[in-house]
């Protein structure tokens, strides 16, 4: 299997690429055309909505986490606090050593991602199984999520089939049904054996104290109902204050993630199984994770990005995304949402360059399902890092020329001499100096349209003679 490639092995790999556009290109469509004025004319007041929730509901944040957590006792379950990955991991581990476990399945979880968990839990010879298809997949590649919808949207039938050959001595098999049934097979064993399930949340519901997660497979629902104890863990800021808000936001995941107007499966569970229940799990746990989301949410300017929702429209709209894959990004959260979040929860100075990693173009704004501006984040963060003293030198005079449009024009029109290239066509090629220049390693990966022959100024003069 091949190991994680970053940017200059995604851009040299044609395959890779290609498959990066195919699977973003269809989720992009999929979201398009679920969304239309016809089927869906209330689309931006739901977005408009969910945002306004979101707000108000990071405004209050304490006031609902102490009422999902009573909330939550009063269903016999139990909400735990968690500062960071070491205060998750060493609940989940003193309670497999209390109850005897060695064997945890566990759905699509970010945060869980977010924090190491199955490495964490390995350590201690406790074996954590990825039951989301996707998850299994990487879990066995040995790799991290490639995008927080799509785990795996990177690889093909083929590598799959190579990866279950090569881990569960198989025979190579391309065909998805089949690797479908080969991973259920692996994996109703292991739902069987586990002692405990761990899942997600995509919302935590403050009045009812319910943990709300949404899916495809089915398998969160297993992992939730089969084993007899339920870890549920989630960020602090996944709570919205009542069950009647969840509509406007079921309406806008599926379709923003998949083009789904509801995923298959939404399960909304509210603590341990009670007396003449059939299924459900004896005990019910809710970690609530903060790291780092509590400071986040005291920066007034910044703090929107807590209002996500991970449906991960913006990374399949993305241009750098597309171009450079999940594993050219440091952590976890990959894309236009990786680039803030992840300064932000991690510290500044441990990536400074990811805040600098956009075109700027705005298309995550657009497709944001809860208007977070990710472009006015993006240049926040640049403005609070601190900059090589070339780059300041550089925007000192780039600001020069731009307030100079006389000059501005005569300089162009020299490079376009220099070049000699027409209207309409492609710079691919810059001549000696500028190829050897301090912008060599810019233009090797950059083709750029070359400026039109008048300017926009010129034209409009002309117009209006
Ligand atoms: S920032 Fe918005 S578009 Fe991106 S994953 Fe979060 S909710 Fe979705």
């Amino acid at each position: 299997m091949k190991p994680e490639a970053g940017i200059q092995g995604t851009l040299a790999d044609r395959d890779l690429q290609a498959a990066i556009y195919t699977a973003t290109g269809r989720l992009m469509d999929k979201r398009r055309e679920s969304v239309t004025p016809d089927l869906l004319p209330e689309y931006q007041d739901l977005r408009t909505l969910a945002a306004a929730v979101k707000r108000h509901t990071l405004e209050f944040l304490d006031v609902y986490l102490t009422q999902f957590e009573a909330a939550v006792e009063s269903h016999g379950g139990r909400v735990i606090w968690a500062n960071d990955g070491n205060g998750a991991a060493d609940f989940i581990l003193k309670l497999a050593k209390e109850r005897g476990t060695s064997i945890l399945v566990k759905s699509k979880s970010m945060t869980s991602e977010e924090i190491h968990l199955n490495d964490r839990l390995a350590k201690h010879e406790l074996e954590t199984v990825e039951t989301d298809l996707g998850e299994y997949i990487i879990q066995l590649a040995e790799q991290r999520p490639y995008h927080i919808v799509a785990p795996a949207l990177h690889m093909t039938r083929h590598d799959v089939a190579e990866l279950f050959t090569e881990k569960l001595g198989i025979e190579n098999d391309t065909v998805i049904e089949n690797q479908t049934m080969t991973a259920r097979r692996v994996l109703r064993e292991k739902f069987l054996a586990a002692g405990i399930g761990i899942t997600g949340a995509n919302f935590l519901l403050a009045d009812s104290g319910a943990v709300v997660i949404v899916e495809n497979e089915g398998n969160a629902r297993l992992s939730s109902s089969a084993p007899k104890i339920q870890i549920a863990i989630a960020g602090i800021e996944k709570l919205i204050p009542r069950a009647r808000d969840l509509g406007v936001f079921l309406s806008l995941l599926g379709r923003s993630a998949t083009g789904q107007p509801l995923t298959s499966y939404t399960s909304i569970l509210s603590g341990p199984r009670r007396a003449g229940e059939l299924d459900g799990p004896a005990e019910f746990y809710v970690v609530l994770l903060d790291s780092g989301r509590t400071k986040l949410l005291a920066d007034k300017e910044k703090r929107e990005s807590l209002q996500c929702i991970r449906c991960g429209a913006c990374l399949n709209h993305c241009p750098v995304y597309r171009k450079i894959g999940g594993h050219s990004y440091p952590w976890v959260y990959s894309g236009p949402i990786g680039k803030i979040i992840t300064p932000q929860f991690q510290g500044k100075e441990k990536d400074p360059w990811l805040p600098f990693a956009s075109s700027l173009c705005g298309v995550c704004a657009e497709v944001c399902p809860v208007r977070i501006d990710i472009p006015k984040i993006l240049l926040a963060l640049r403005r609070e890092s601190d900059k090589p003293a070339e780059d300041r030198r550089a925007m000192k005079g780039f600001a020069w020329l731009m307030t100079r449009p006389r000059m501005y024009e005569r300089l162009v029109g020299l490079g376009l001499g220099f070049l000699g290239r027409k209207k309409d066509t492609w710079v691919s090629k810059v001549p000696w100096p500028a190829s050897r220049g301090p912008l060599r390693n810019w233009l090797a990966q950059r083709n750029f349209p070359a400026p039109p022959e008048k300017s926009f100024r010129v034209l409009w003069a002309e117009r209006k003679k």
